[in-house]
């Protein structure tokens, strides 16, 4: 069986009271629980319909994927990483989070958060660039979000506006891990109650199932996009942590010049252009920026600044980390 979550359309919900204690309850859901709305997108083996759960009338994505047609292009370990990744990231305002995932004969369906504003790039194309506000405010969202992500293990290894969503607060939800890589062993908290230990235990299961997936599918390929891959991964065929930031020195630099620093006619000259740092600011990019931009776009990813010298970095004054940074409002895109 290539689907190794058959039948288990259960959510573990954990609740914890005002004097702290946790108590587990076990939703099942399934496709009949939800009324289907619009269509969001479409990916290549996928499309994403709004929908709302009947019983509550809460909103979501629902994911729907193409079993046939994920087995024919050999895409089953994407789909696993997908989801034994949001498994393992279910707790952060800047991640869209997996509440359910079950299936029929035809499908598998994945219940998300719903982003409601679409994507960052659809932004960034109408505005054609950010101010400093609006960029220091989304970078910092997106550097917060990548932080979590990191402290749980997991490197994405694909950050590009695309990929970063906006719900409809406006505030930054990142997707798309199908090609994250999960570093370490996960070290959730250990409950002595009986569907916590369940929760583990599938925790543990999914890292499993992860052992032996090898790190680069075939020879010449490599993951990500073409104008966000790290030089690392380029002439090493490596990802790490600091790949990541190397995209994310790419996103605040596409955010305020309206355009990516790497973009060449074809993914091979790109991808020269990468390796030599060959890369120009517009007239008018503002210098603070462009500091935090030069100690990113490094080529030794050992040399790159690291999260906690980001966040003290100058461009990010005045911004306020943590739990406080999701509870303020966005600043208006204009
Ligand atoms: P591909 O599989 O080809 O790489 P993709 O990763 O964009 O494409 P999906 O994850 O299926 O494929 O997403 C399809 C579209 O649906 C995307 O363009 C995205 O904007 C939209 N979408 C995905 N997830 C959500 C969500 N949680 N809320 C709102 N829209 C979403």
């Amino acid at each position: 069986d290539e689907w190794k979550d058959r039948g288990a359309a259960v959510s573990i919900q954990r609740h914890v009271d005002s004097n702290g204690n946790q108590t587990h309850r076990i939703v099942k859901k399934g496709v009949q629980d939800f009324s289907f709305g619009r269509t969001l997108g479409e990916g290549s083996y996928s499309t994403v319909l709004a929908a709302t759960d009947r019983q509550t009338l809460t909103e979501y994505a629902i994911k729907v994927l193409d079993k046939r047609h994920i087995i024919k292009e050999k895409k089953v370990k994407y789909v696993n990483i997908e989801k034994n990744t949001l498994n393992r990231l279910g707790d952060h305002p800047g991640i869209v989070r997996l509440y359910y995932t079950f299936q029929d004969e035809r499908s598998l369906y994945f219940v998300l958060d719903l982003a409601a504003g679409g994507e960052l790039l659809g932004f960034v194309k109408k505005l054609g660039s950010f101010d400093e506000e609006c960029t220091r405010f989304y970078g910092a969202q997106i550097l917060d979000a990548i932080e979590y992500m990191h402290s749980k293990g997991v490197i994405h290894r694909d950050l590009k506006p695309e990929n970063v969503l906006l719900d409809d607060q406006m505030h930054v939800k990142i997707t798309d891990f199908g090609t994250a890589k999960i570093l370490d062993a996960p070290r959730p908290n250990r409950s002595s109650n009986a569907e916590g230990r369940m929760q583990l235990d599938r925790q543990e299961q999914d890292f499993a199932n992860n052992i032996g997936i090898p790190e680069h599918e075939r020879a010449n390929s490599f993951v990500g996009t073409a104008e966000y891959v790290s030089p690392e991964l380029l002439t090493d065929k490596a990802a790490c942590k600091g790949s990541d930031l190397w995209a994310f020195g790419c996103i605040i630099f596409q955010l305020l010049a309206g355009r990516p620093p790497f973009k060449a006619g074809n993914e091979y000259q790109t991808f020269q252009k990468i390796v030599n740092l060959e890369y120009q600011f517009p007239p008018g990019f503002p210098k603070i920026a462009r500091d935090l931009v030069e100690r990113l776009l490094v080529l030794d990813p050992t040399k790159r600044l690291t999260i906690e010298h980001i966040k003290s970095h100058p461009f990010f004054e005045g911004i306020a980390w943590g739990k406080r940074l999701w509870k303020q409002k966005a600043p208006r895109l204009k």
